[in-house]
């Protein structure tokens, strides 16, 4: 069975005075901690110390936890023996660390539809975008076309495992297989598609997978960078300080190599901790994960599908594998006036605006202009059959009579 979730019993108020659960539909942001996560973060608060820094029993005991935790997220991703995984504070973190490490002379591959996380840390001058694709074959086509004429030297293609957008799942092996016929690496931002689907770096054949733990059930401030190390041995230290330094003798200065090169300052332990935690334990649930998901998600899709008023976007067509996300607009409503009573009148949750990816949002509503924005539900594993229909039957509720009340256009300010 899943594990409960912290969190998942929450009770809101609503307008009217009621009381109801909280329906939450924004896993894609961030998902509520694990009860395993929390007993493994309280198991260790009491007597964690420095790690890699002292000879006392705390400090040692806690090294041997740090160390274990990468082990643990070395293998949830698959990655092969000499993989490094270097502990960040979260996806962007991470890819902005590969970015650093990428050669002065390489050229980078990236599409369009990217989270902008993954879109903008590369530098421009050597970066090709490709438009959003139009299909998985496309997707390829378009990534084989880029490395043809890409001049000589390193290349990197950077692919999302699933849109934080749409959900759907790109196709990572046939990408990673042209590229690997072109000379090129591949980094994978797996933020979306590591809660819901296994990822192995080996059979996948990428070189690096980008992660983060508040969207794995953990807290926030950590995620990894699991992948090759020689880029990064030969880059400079992401953060110049203590931990990175083998030894600093007068004004000369050797840095480590391998992860502690790239985590300099002292490290996040107890995020390190919690990660490893919520990856063995989604290890452990994986195929209840996917079995909860398998049964909700075509009832979220088809009832949204069926309102009205109701458009849903996708990248690749309904047909497309994908994870438990949904992406919709309701006509005649802006998208932040929907999540609003959906907020108020029925205690659900979901996210509303551009999911920074404004290049791809752009492009999906392309055709509905009087849409700039649109709503986006994310299941996860505290959401419920009677979540799904209360959504359901909210936005059909909303499609067929209107706003009930008034609301701020913008109740949070800004459109990530
Ligand atoms: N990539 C994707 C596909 C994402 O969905 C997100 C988070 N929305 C990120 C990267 C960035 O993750 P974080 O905010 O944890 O760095």
């Amino acid at each position: 069975s899943i594990p409960a979730t912290v969190g998942s019993d929450l009770l809101v108020p609503l307008a009217d005075g009621r009381v109801t659960d909280y329906a939450n539909f924004d896993h894609g942001a961030s998902a509520p901690c694990l009860e395993s996560v929390r007993a493994a973060v309280e198991a260790a608060l009491p007597s964690y110390a420095s790690v890699h820094r002292g000879n006392g029993y705390a400090s040692r005991i806690t090294t041997q936890w740090y160390e274990r935790a990468r082990a643990e997220v070395h293998g949830f991703v698959g990655a092969r023996e000499d993989d490094q995984v270097i502990f960040t504070r979260q996806t962007t973190d991470a890819l902005n660390l590969l970015a650093r490490a990428v050669p002065a002379d390489a050229t980078v591959i990236v599409f369009e539809s990217e989270h902008h996380a993954a879109l903008l840390p590369w530098p421009a001058e050597r970066t090709v975008r490709l438009a959003a694709p139009s299909s998985t074959n496309q997707a390829v086509t378009a990534v084989a076309d880029a490395l043809r004429s890409a001049p000589e030297g390193p290349r990197l293609v950077v692919i999302t495992g699933a849109s934080n957008v749409t959900g759907e799942i790109f196709p990572i092996a046939e990408i990673a297989a042209v590229a690997r016929a072109h000379g090129a690496r591949v980094c994978l931002d797996a933020a979306q598609l590591a809660p819901h689907r296994v990822v192995d770096i080996e059979e996948l054949d990428v070189d690096w997978v980008a992660l983060s733990g508040h969207k794995l059930y953990a807290p926030y401030g950590v995620g990894a960078l699991i992948g090759r190390t020689d880029w990064l041995d030969a880059a400079d230290p992401y953060l110049y300080g203590g931990g990175a330094t083998a030894s600093v003798n007068g004004n000369e200065t050797v840095w480590n190599q391998g992860p502690a090169r790239h985590e300099g300052g002292s490290p996040n332990v107890i995020g390190a901790i919690a990660l490893a935690a919520a990856c063995a334990a989604i290890t452990k649930h994986r195929e209840a994960i996917e079995q909860h998901e398998c049964t909700l998600l075509p009832r979220l899709r088809t009832g949204l599908a069926q309102v009205p008023g109701v458009t849903t976007y996708s990248i690749f067509g309904a047909e497309a594998d994908r994870v438990g996300t949904v992406c919709f607009t309701v006509e005649g409503i802006s998208s932040t006036l929907v999540s609003a009573a959906l907020a108020a009148e029925y205690g659900i949750g979901v996210r509303d605006g551009k999911f920074c990816a404004h290049p791809l949002v752009g492009h999906l509503l392309a055709d509905s202009p009087e849409h700039g924005t649109a709503v986006r539900a994310s299941l996860g594993l505290a959401t419920t059959r009677e979540h799904v229909d209360r959504l359901v039957n909210a936005v059909r509720t909303l499609a067929t009579n209107g706003l009930s009340r008034r609301y701020e256009e913008s109740t949070h300010g800004c459109q990530p």
